[in-house]
């Protein structure tokens, strides 16, 4: 008698086993081989086995290798009008662009395979859809449609029956109620702790779906999750024996639950206050979210260890960690600013995507009652984008469209570009938190000075960093000078012992006014230069075009005037 072959279904069968209890290089090698090997006929087989392979490389923290299997898989689908499981590889796409902080291509994305789910009408591929919308939302801030979309995905899992799917689904509600904690400040005690309890029993529900399946990385994605939300609830017992459930789960975790197990581990550890421990699992957990990589928890654990050493009183260690975390901090910010850019367009996408659900559920009386919060949101939105987060003034955007305004106007105007001098030892010798601080303060005392001044139309906005831009409208050159040393001078004087005991704070300021360029970006070009040279001169001065003769240099740096290169021989105006 012949054995009988195992058949291909058994492949798909074994990929899926091994990627639940998180084996992923035995889920690969079993996807690969039932991609090579099965018949034309059983493409819809090949395309699951590929769909999963998605995910595997994604857990695996292989981006590069995940995208490029989700296109496989969209162009196969596309090619067998496979409206769902395209749908699903663009939901999986999208969720990878998410997490690279790409968010306006993740929200087209997501939007594209929102689209095909809603015409196939299959409720797996609608659950899946309408998961990273809800992640999406949440980034943005628009945590009330955030919900709703959660909401959402978790009755379309229900209705598919497809027991992962509602375990996905209920762990991203719990958790999405959880980011609501962390990023929304201005929650209420009340609210608090109304959207912890969501978190924690949500997360629970989906522990509980995950081991019913024996879905170990399903199991533990909520589940180390809930440990985090226990910690802050100091529920501290339930949360240690959550977090011995969680690691005996079958199969071993894969990079990314072992990243995600890392950051729990140190806050057990500083729950219990064994600080030695929980130093040893804060590099570790660094060192990984570094290598995987996942820069805001890296943010997370570079902060938590510069505390801990210094609770230790271990100040070399301390600094050390410090700058590595002002480094990461940086990266992550300029990352930041880049999906900040977006927001309006974002903003569109997730209109659309909620026009979308409405249509599907019949909700059109409730929508036209969200309607107005959207609009409010839609404001909210348009002022952030033009808005620096940290200071409140303009950003480079709000500067930009002041540029083109006044050009249109055909007015004149003086660029003054100001830097703060030697901002990064305020950073490393008092902290990140202060070095904030003065950014802020900067900007209020220019604000102050510039209406000080009575310029109606100056303007300031932050260009990045510590630097920013004063725009002095209708000004000659000599009064944008003068305008801008009692700028200087009243960062020099303002108290700043407010921030911190001892600080001292000054700035450089590099002038241009427009007839020395030919446009815009050219008066911003020589504004840049010439405070590389209000640097040079020694710092804590401006240059202008009519300042002291170079051999006066000096003696300028007492009046915090120095010479520019051009027009030398002007009299600086005093
Ligand atoms: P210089 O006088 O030549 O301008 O020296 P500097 O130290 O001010 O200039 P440098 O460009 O070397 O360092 C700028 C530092 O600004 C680096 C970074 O740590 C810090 N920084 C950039 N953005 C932020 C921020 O948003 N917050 C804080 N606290 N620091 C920031
Ligand atoms: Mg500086
Ligand atoms: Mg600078």
């Amino acid at each position: 008698m012949i054995a009988p072959k195992p058949a291909k279904t058994d492949l798909l069968q074994g990929c899926l086993q091994a990627s639940r209890l998180g084996l992923m290089d035995q889920a690969r090698d079993l996807a690969h081989r039932l991609i090579a090997a099965a018949p034309a006929a059983e493409a819809p087989r090949i395309l699951d086995a590929r769909i999963r392979l998605i995910w595997i490389e994604f857990q695996d923290g292989h981006h590069a290798t995940a995208r490029s299997v989700a296109h496989t898989a969209i162009a196969e689908a596309a090619a067998l009008e496979d409206v769902p499981r395209e749908s699903i590889a663009r939901s999986h796409y999208a969720r990878l662009l998410a997490e690279d902080l790409e968010t306006s291509r993740a929200a087209d994305e997501a939007l594209t395979a929102l689209r095909l789910a809603r015409v196939s009408g299959d409720a797996l591929a609608l659950s899946i859809a309408l998961v990273v919308p809800a992640i999406i939302c949440s980034r943005v801030g628009l945590y009330e449609a955030a919900v709703e979309l959660a909401d959402q995905a978790v009755l379309e899992s229900q209705r598919s029956g497809d027991t992962e799917a509602i375990a996905h689904s209920i762990s991203n509600y719990g958790s999405l109620h959880a980011d609501y904690l962390y990023r929304f400040a201005i929650a209420t005690p009340e609210q608090r702790r109304e959207y912890l309890d969501i978190a924690i029993t949500q997360s629970r529900r989906a522990t509980q779906y995950a081991r019913g399946l024996e879905d170990s990385e399903m199991q533990r994605l909520p589940g180390y999750n809930l440990v985090e939300f226990l910690l802050l609830a100091g529920e501290k017992d339930e949360a240690e024996a959550v977090m011995r459930e969680t690691d005996a789960a079958p199969g071993r975790p894969s990079r990314r639950s072992e990243v995600q197990r890392g950051h729990v581990l140190a806050n057990l550890m500083l729950a219990r206050d064994d600080r030695q421990a929980a130093i040893a699992a804060l590099r570790e957990s660094l060192e990984r979210c570094v290598n995987y990589p996942f820069l805001e928890l890296a943010v997370f654990a570079a902060r938590n260890l510069v505390d801990v050493l210094a609770e230790t009183r271990d100040f070399e260690a301390a600094y050390e960690a410090h700058r590595r975390f002002d480094e990461l901090y940086c990266l992550h910010v300029n990352e930041d600013d880049s999906r900040h850019m977006q927001t309006s367009i974002l903003h569109d996408r997730i209109a659309e995507m909620r026009l979308l659900i409405a249509a599907e559920e019949g909700r059109a009386s409730r929508l036209l009652e969200s309607n107005a919060k959207l609009a409010e949101a839609a404001e909210r939105l348009a002022r952030e984008t033009l808005e620096d987060a940290l200071t409140g003034v303009g950003n480079r955007r709000q500067l930009d469209l002041t540029l083109t305004e006044l050009a249109a106007r055909r007015g004149g105007y003086a660029i003054a570009i100001l830097d703060a001098d030697h901002f990064k030892q305020v950073n490393d010798r008092y902290s990140h938190t202060t070095g904030d601080a003065v950014l802020r303060g900067i900007a209020q005392v220019v604000r102050d000075a510039l209406v000080r001044s009575g310029g109606g139309g100056d303007s300031v906005a932050r260009l990045g960093g510590e630097e920013f831009a004063v725009i002095l409208a209708n000004r000659s050159d000599v009064l944008a000078a003068a305008v801008c040393e009692d700028l200087r001078e009243a960062v020099q004087r303002h108290n700043w012992n407010g921030v911190a005991p001892g600080l001292a704070v000054t700035i450089s300021i590099g002038i241009a006014s427009s007839d020395e360029a030919e446009d815009a970006a050219g008066c911003l070009a020589l504004a840049d230069r010439r405070l590389y040279e209000a640097k040079r001169a020694g710092r804590n001065c401006i240059v202008w075009a009519g300042c002291a003769p170079l051999a006066h240099q000096h003696a300028a740096q007492h009046t915090g005037l120095v010479p520019s290169e051009a027009k030398p021989g002007l009299a600086s105006p005093h």
